[in-house]
C-alpha cells in the first residue's frame, strides 16, 4: 500500500538519517497514513511525496475549486488579521514590500496594501492567480519549485523583498527546505521573514488527535513541527528567530526571523520523547470520548473523529 501514495523520501530532509520510526495508532485516524519519527532529531513527517506538480494539482481541484479549502471564514480572516497586525507593530508595513509564498485567495495581501505595503505573491492555483490578479494583486503562477528557476514576477530578477511571508503553508510544502530557501532568496540582506503555523508537537494538546491528523493525504501537509524542528529548518536554511508570540498561550505561532549564517547544528528533539508524546495524545483523545457533547455535531467532530464510532467508542 505505502508504494502507492508517492515516493518514498529515505532520509530525514532536517538532519539526513535515515532510521525512522512509524508513530503508533496514527492510521487508525488517518484512514491508513502513516507517519514517521526521525531517530536522529525527532522531526515528525510523511515519507511518501508527489511531485509539486502533481500536489498543486490536487490543491487545484480537490481543495480550491470543490470548496473544502476557504480562506474566507472568521477563523482565517481572524489569522491574517493578527499577522498584518504583528507584522505592523514590529516590523511596520508601510512603503514595505511583501511577497506572500501561497498566496491562497490573496486575502492577507488585499490587507497589509490597506497598511501601505506593497504586496505581492506566489500561488500554484489557477483560479486563485486570476481571482488575486482581478483584485489588483499581482502574483506569480506557480509552485515555490517553478519560482525557483528564475520566474520571478514574470522577470529574471530577484525581487529583493523587505518582507517575505509564509502563512500555513510551510507544513504543506512539498520541500520545506526549498521554500525556505527561496524566501531567503527573496529577501533583502536586511528583510525578514514571516511564519504563521501550527506547532503542536511537543506541545500541549488542544485538540483530539484525530482532528489534528485529519483524513487528507499525507503530502497535503508532510511535516507535523515541533518548536525544536521548525527551528531547525530556520537554522539550517540560514534564520535566526528575533521575535515570537506568546505560542504557548495562542496556539498559533507568529515568528519573525532575519537572515543569518546556515548553520546546521541546531537542538534536535528526542525520538522517543516525540513517540510518547503521540501515545499521550491517543490516550487523552480517547478519554475525551466521554465529554462530547450533542452540539458538537455542529463542528463535524464525529465526521473527523469516526474512528471513534468505528471503534463503538462513541455513545449513540
Ligand atoms: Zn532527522
Amino acid at each position: 500500500m505505502d508504494s502507492e501514495l508517492g515516493r518514498e523520501i529515505l532520509e530525514c530532509e532536517l538532519c539526513g538519517c535515515t532510521d525512522a520510526v512509524e508513530i503508533p495508532y496514527v492510521r487508525r485516524y488517518t484512514d491508513g497514513v502513516p507517519y514517521h519519527v526521525c531517530k536522529g532529531c525527532g522531526l515528525v513527517y510523511f515519507k511518501y511525496r508527489r511531485t509539486p506538480q502533481e500536489l498543486a494539482k490536487y490543491w487545484e481541484e480537490e481543495m480550491f475549486n470543490k470548496g473544502n479549502y476557504v480562506a474566507r471564514n472568521p477563523y482565517f480572516k481572524a489569522r491574517h488579521t493578527y499577522a498584518a497586525e504583528f507584522l505592523d507593530l514590529h516590523l511596520g508595513l508601510k512603503d514595505k514590500t511583501l511577497l506572500d509564498i501561497g498566496a491562497g485567495d490573496g486575502q492577507f495581501l488585499e490587507m497589509v496594501q490597506k497598511y501601505g505595503a506593497y504586496a505581492r505573491g506566489i500561488e500554484s492555483s489557477k483560479t486563485n492567480h486570476e481571482l488575486m490578479a482581478k483584485n489588483g494583486i499581482e502574483n506569480y503562477l506557480g509552485t515555490i519549485e517553478d519560482y525557483c528557476k528564475n520566474e520571478i514576477i514574470g522577470k529574471k530578477v530577484k525581487p529583493n523583498a523587505d518582507i517575505v511571508t509564509i502563512l500555513w503553508t510551510l507544513q504543506n510544502s512539498q520541500s520545506a527546505t526549498d521554500m525556505l530557501n527561496t524566501a531567503r532568496d527573496c529577501l533583502k540582506d536586511d528583510g525578514y521573514l514571516y511564519l504563521q503555523m501550527s506547532v503542536r508537537v511537543l506541545m500541549p494538546f488542544t485538540k483530539p488527535l484525530g482532528m489534528y491528523l485529519g483524513r487528507q493525504p499525507g503530502d497535503l501537509h508532510p511535516y507535523l513541527f515541533s518548536i525544536k524542528s521548525l527551528q531547525g529548518f530556520l537554522n539550517k536554511c540560514g534564520f535566526k528567530i528575533v521575535k515570537t508570540n506568546n505560542y504557548w498561550d495562542q496556539e498559533v505561532i507568529n515568528i519573525i526571523a532575519k537572515k543569518a549564517d546556515k548553520n546546521i547544528n541546531f537542538e534536535r528533539d528526542n525520538s522517543d520523547d516525540v513517540l510518547n508524546f503521540f501515545i499521550r495524545w491517543h490516550n487523552e483523545s480517547i478519554k475525551m470520548v466521554d465529554y462530547v457533547h450533542v452540539l458538537d455535531l455542529d463542528y463535524k467532530f464525529y465526521n473527523v473523529v469516526t474512528f471513534y464510532e468505528d471503534k463503538g467508542l462513541i455513545k449513540k
